[in-house]
């Protein structure tokens, strides 16, 4: 069986080359006789491996030395609500950008916790935009701004980093980590589950500004609470140890490939071949402000939605794989994360044309 050119939003393609590696190593993790997910995470080995991605990841980022990097389990949806259990108190308020539905799942989530309110939506818009930032409401008692760079399913991404003063940055970057160069030292807290562009699921790493790692409140779960997260080298009960080695094996793969200028680079051809690809026909359209789409997620209509579900078979059988929109909005969606190649949207774009010469 071949491999296809896998465009599934999450849990989404990884680098044959880490694929391979992990084969290599599957049964036998350098000698020792033994595989990565049969050793202790308190063994020698294990420690290595963790210690290896955690600074191959910080010279990714340029994560300032201040700050903390933890590996956790559940998922940028248990962020959502560690966010405010971490950062502000019931009655604090926090504020949020609504630019999409993670956005707004994470709102719904931290207004249990604190006074968590939008600061701007683009909700009457179908969120297709980003909310002019004159026009937000931003508190200057906030403990913290949240946003999402990237909008998964509605393809939605803001290209500058908000500034909000000396209010906290909170950051889900969960479908465009490590796409590009980052400045980490603009954000309070960035958090990403691994799913999309780290590794395979299970892992969620969560950036923390060194000032505010111990402010939880006193009912946060052990397991929520950065500070005792952090004091343990996210090891306070057994982390997902076999994820945790092939985020470090995709950390790797990042950098002998030249790191976050190079994937950038390479990123943004790719977008601009699919989005070029798309405003170039009347048979494709992509609803999203030019200024804000994402390099990640592309959704797209057909002129011709009866075709929808012809298009996603011969794409199929093109190998060109998990196209289906997202189930809330419909249509198609290519997922060009770091592990697809440029050679994958060549592909797509020519089926793209000449399904359009057959049936448009
Ligand atoms: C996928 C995704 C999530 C949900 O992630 P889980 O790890 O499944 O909790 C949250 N936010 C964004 C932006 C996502 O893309």
């Amino acid at each position: 069986m071949a491999r296809v050119f896998n465009f599934s939003a999450g849990p989404a393609a990884l680098p044959l080359e880490v694929l391979e590696q992990a084969r290599e190593e599957l049964t036998d993790w350098q000698g020792c006789g033994m595989s990565v997910m049969e050793i202790s995470h308190r063994s020698k080995e294990f420690i290595g491996i963790a210690e290896r991605a955690e600074s191959d990841l910080r010279a990714l980022l340029q994560i300032p030395e201040d700050y903390k990097v933890l590996f956790v389990q559940g998922g940028a949806t248990t962020q959502f609500g560690a966010v405010p259990l971490n950062l502000a108190e019931q009655t604090s308020a926090a504020d949020y950008l609504l630019t999409g539905s993670w956005s707004k799942k994470a709102l719904a989530e931290a207004q249990r916790f604190c006074d968590a309110r939008a600061a701007a939506s683009a909700a009457d818009g179908g969120f297709t935009e980003i909310p002019d930032p004159s026009t937000w409401a931003l508190r200057d008692d906030a403990a913290y701004l949240h946003y999402t760079p990237n909008e998964t399913i509605g393809g939605v991404e803001f290209h500058t980093i908000p500034d909000c003063g000396d209010v906290p940055l909170v950051a889900d970057m969960s479908s465009t980590i490590l796409s590009r160069p980052l400045d980490v030292s603009k954000f309070g807290v960035i958090y990403a589950g691994a799913q999309k562009n780290i590794g395979p699921a299970g892992l969620t790493i969560v950036i923390v500004r060194g000032d505010l790692v111990d402010r939880a409140r006193a009912a946060t779960p052990t397991m929520l609470s950065y500070a005792p997260m952090a004091a343990a080298g996210s090891m306070l009960n057994t982390p997902p140890t076999y994820t945790w080695y092939i985020a470090g094996l995709v950390f790797g793969w990042l950098r002998e490939r030249g790191g976050l200028e190079a994937m950038g680079e390479i990123n943004r051809d790719k977008a601009e071949l699919i989005y070029g690809a798309i405003d170039s026909s009347d048979f494709y359209a992509n609803p999203v402000r030019k200024d804000c789409r994402s390099w990640m997620n592309v959704p797209f209509t057909l002129a011709k939605p009866e075709l929808d579900a012809t298009f996603l078979d011969e794409a199929r059988a093109a190998a060109l794989t998990n196209l289906k929109g997202h189930r809330s909005v419909g249509g198609m969606r290519a997922s060009i994360y770091n592990a697809m190649p440029l050679a994958g949207v060549r592909t797509l774009v020519d089926f793209m044309a000449e399904f359009e010469r057959r049936h448009g």
